[in-house]
């Protein structure tokens, strides 16, 4: 079996994938129903989240649903969003806002870029009808650990305006600060740093985000979170859900809580991948951004000089190894490493040999 190096989806544990065979269910049945209030309730324990105050919502697709959902179904019809953007994922929120007719305003910086402090206090004094700010926690174009708290203590400074989050590739696996950082709400996926498998998605929100909000005010239909929000609290889903990707979720995250939490998974990412940067720079590969502005989950790297992406994949392929090229642009310069999935030094250990055969030290 291959190891993958990619983002998500990720490597699972057996009891993760032996979870896919459980009984079939009818979506309808109280077991279902326990199923669901199971995760939901487990999702919020993740970062000690209560539950008066906070509701995870669950529901099929893939993580890129749940940043439609968060933003159709929180920015108020008249409301406007402020979009930072450095890299993929960001841009892929502005898409959304676009998309929806929703009212934005974007900063935008070079993908490698740092937020822009000063520029985001400029834009919120000028543009006082700004609602929220959608920010992207961990961008996975190219690794940053984007700095929520500097972020957050600038929109508090400003009416005290409220973040929508892209946690995808980073909740279970880095500090989230739901109430210090005034977080309205924060999307995130399975697949990802919970190790569970692609097809389920969920949205944390703040209650009190929502309240205002209705349900026949939607911009979307499928991805209507107040709806998801109303059934699955009456103890209801409005559509099928995907029951096995379900059994998986909820299967993840008990191993993740007798893991440790999300500490633990950060402290054996961060190891994981302070070996694979400590070995690459042994090789000459050098890593594009420092090591603390980098996730603990993804690094970017530069290609070695004289070897192209698909010579290193293609090759690393063959001994079971699957790395993430950049993306656009990016993708004749640089690839990227992630040790997120159930993947161990060892791992780590023979995948570094691996890239030793095609880059001489
Ligand atoms: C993976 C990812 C997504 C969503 O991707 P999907 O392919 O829809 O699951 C969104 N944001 C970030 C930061 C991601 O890493």
């Amino acid at each position: 079996m291959n190891i993958l190096l990619n983002p998500g989806p990720v490597v699972l544990s057996k009891r993760v994938r032996n979870a896919l065979l459980k009984p079939d269910l009818c979506h309808r049945e109280s077991e279902f129903v326990e199923l669901q209030n199971k995760i939901r309730n487990s999702l919020l324990d993740v970062y000690g989240l209560s539950q008066n105050k906070w509701a995870a919502v669950v529901f099929t697709g893939s993580g890129t649903s749940a940043m439609e959902a968060m933003i159709t179904s929180l920015v108020p019809l008249h409301g406007k969003v402020l979009i930072i953007e450095n890299g993929v994922y960001g841009e892929r929120l502005t898409k959304i806002a676009k998309i929806h007719n929703i009212d934005h305003v974007v900063i935008h910086h070079e993908w490698e870029e740092e937020i822009n402090i000063e520029n985001l206090n400029n834009e919120l004094k000028y543009h006082k009808e700004i609602s929220h700010v959608a920010i992207v926690q961990h961008e996975t174009t190219t690794g940053r650990l984007n700095n929520i708290k500097e972020v957050a203590d600038v929109c508090k400074k400003n009416r005290n305006i409220s973040l929508l989050v892209d946690a995808v590739s980073s909740f279970g696996a880095e500090e989230l600060k739901f109430d210090e950082w005034n977080i309205a709400a924060c999307a995130s996926t399975a697949n990802k740093c919970l190790h569970g498998v692609p097809g389920t998605s969920f949205v944390v929100v703040n209650r009190s985000a929502t309240k205002s909000m209705a349900a026949t005010s939607a911009r979307t239909l499928y991805l209507n979170l107040i709806e998801y929000l109303n059934a699955q609290d009456n103890n209801k889903t409005p559509y099928t859900q995907s029951i096995q990707t379900f059994y998986a979720l909820d299967e993840a995250l008990d191993e993740l809580h007798e893991q440790g939490g999300w500490k633990n998974r950060q402290k054996k990412y961060q190891s994981l991948i302070d070996l694979v940067r400590t070995e690459f720079i042994s090789l000459k590969i050098k890593p594009c951004l420092e090591i603390n502005e980098s996730s603990c989950v993804l690094n970017s790297f530069y290609l070695p000089k004289g070897i192209n992406y698909n010579k290193l994949h293609d090759e690393l392929k063959k001994d079971g190894f699957i790395i993430y090229a950049g993306q656009g642009g990016l993708k004749k310069s640089f690839f990227r490493i992630s040790c997120m999935g159930n993947i161990f030094e060892d791992d780590i250990k023979r995948f570094i040999s691996a890239v030793k055969k095609i880059v001489k030290p």
